[in-house]
């Protein structure tokens, strides 16, 4: 009966396909998870020492609206000495609560109501909720399995109309792990610039990058005015729980950002903040560990799916693969359903992710390489029984 009270755009929303299967995979034991997007490490300890001390010396009020400054400031360098995009500590960077959040603010700020977002799909299940949400019309374009899932620039021009605000970009990608390179971005901002659009830059992955750095389409000339990157700790450090993440992006739209901010949020936690900053000012050491872990887990996992019939490119970063299941004739739901009740494995079925992942599964290589292994055995066995 309460439901009277709802309002109809929020009513109309769909749950995320991926909550159903770990609500599912929860009540049944022995079950192998490659379905959560989230790291099998814990923060490294210099991090959460620093995030310790930080409330032993009292520092436990608000910060900045924007964060501190000190961790602005150390962002800065970071996006400066790894992507060559400056972006001044001052007015163009807001920390926010993980890159969620600054998806979120961004869209609310650049939005008026029925204007157009192109989401490119295969992606990260919020895009398409969070344009709604903030008035807009999500648009969707599909990166295809034969391009390895990129995304091309006559798609996007395509499916720009007199309405299109902005398209939303995600590299390296979730569920994909496709990575565009600087070339492939160069013909994007190509589009965005001539049809004077913005990019919404999900770069939450990029330090997750396994065969050359990603790069920022911020970095591609002129397309400073036009570009949002939003970035954060959650998956380069293993920070997932301390809910922190940026947006860097023309001094104008930080200004309103920071607007919606303070009335919504004030700042993003104080004591995850002084975690950032240590993560930043510590250097790359455990990030770098991390990466070779996921690297070599990586290529064990597609080699695996690959002889067992699951075709599957080898994703160029993120910790996902997202193999084709076309040769056992099963929908993606159906797969995931029955690999879980039958071998107690959980993946995500790929149409969560746009209708474009339909004949694909999301498995997350981010477990452990026992759990992998058993995992792929478990698999092998269940589609054996499908192929011809
Ligand atoms: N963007 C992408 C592509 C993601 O995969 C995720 C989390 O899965 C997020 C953003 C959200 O990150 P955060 O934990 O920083 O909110």
């Amino acid at each position: 009966m309460s439901s009277q009270f709802l309002a109809d755009h929020v009513e109309s929303l769909k749950p995320s396909g991926i909550r159903k299967f770990f609500d599912l995979a929860s009540k049944m034991e022995n079950v192998i998870s490659l379905g959560v997007g989230e790291p099998d490490f814990v923060t490294p300890w210099n991090v959460i020492e620093a995030s310790y001390h930080s409330l032993e010396q009292g520092y436990t009020a608000y910060t900045a609206n924007a964060g501190l400054i000190e961790l602005r400031e150390e962002i800065s360098k970071y996006l400066q000495e790894t992507f060559s995009i400056q972006y001044d500590p001052e007015n163009q960077l807001l920390v926010t609560v993980g890159a969620s959040q600054a998806i979120d603010l961004a869209l609310r700020a650049i939005l008026n109501p029925g204007e157009e977002v192109i989401v490119v799909e295969p992606c990260f299940v919020s895009y398409g909720p969070a344009v709604s949400l903030a008035g807009g019309v999500p648009i969707t374009v599909s990166a295809l399995p034969e391009n390895e899932f990129k995304v091309t620039p006559e798609q996007i021009e395509a499916a720009i109309t007199p309405q299109t605000k902005a398209v939303i970009l995600c590299s390296p990608n979730n569920p994909t792990g496709a990575v565009l390179s600087k070339e492939e971005l160069q013909g994007i901002a190509g589009v965005v610039k001539e049809h004077n659009i913005m990019v919404l830059s999900d770069e939450i992955y990029a330090e997750l990058s396994y065969d050359e750095q990603a790069a920022s389409i911020a970095s591609v000339d002129g397309m400073e005015a036009h570009s949002i990157v939003i970035s954060g700790f959650s998956k380069s450090f293993a920070m997932t729980g301390w809910r922190l993440g940026y947006v860097a992006a023309p001094a104008d739209l930080i200004a309103a950002m920071t607007k919606i901010h303070q009335y919504t949020i004030m700042s993003a936690p104080t004591m995850s903040q002084y975690g950032a900053l240590e993560a930043l000012r510590s250097g790359n050491d455990s990030v770098l560990e991390m990466r070779e872990s996921y690297r070599q887990r990586r290529n064990f996992v597609v080699k695996e799916l690959n002889e067992m019939g699951l075709d599957c490119h080898l994703p160029g970063g993120a910790f996902y693969v997202f193999p084709s299941i076309k040769s056992t004739g099963l929908h993606s739901e159906e797969f995931a359903q029955k690999l879980l009740e039958e071998q107690r494995v959980a993946v995500v079925p790929g149409h969560v992710f746009g209708e474009s992942g339909e004949g694909h599964i999301r498995c997350s290589y981010a477990a452990s390489i026992k759990q992998l292994r058993e995992a792929m055995g478990r698999m092998k066995r269940f589609v054996e029984q499908y192929q011809g």
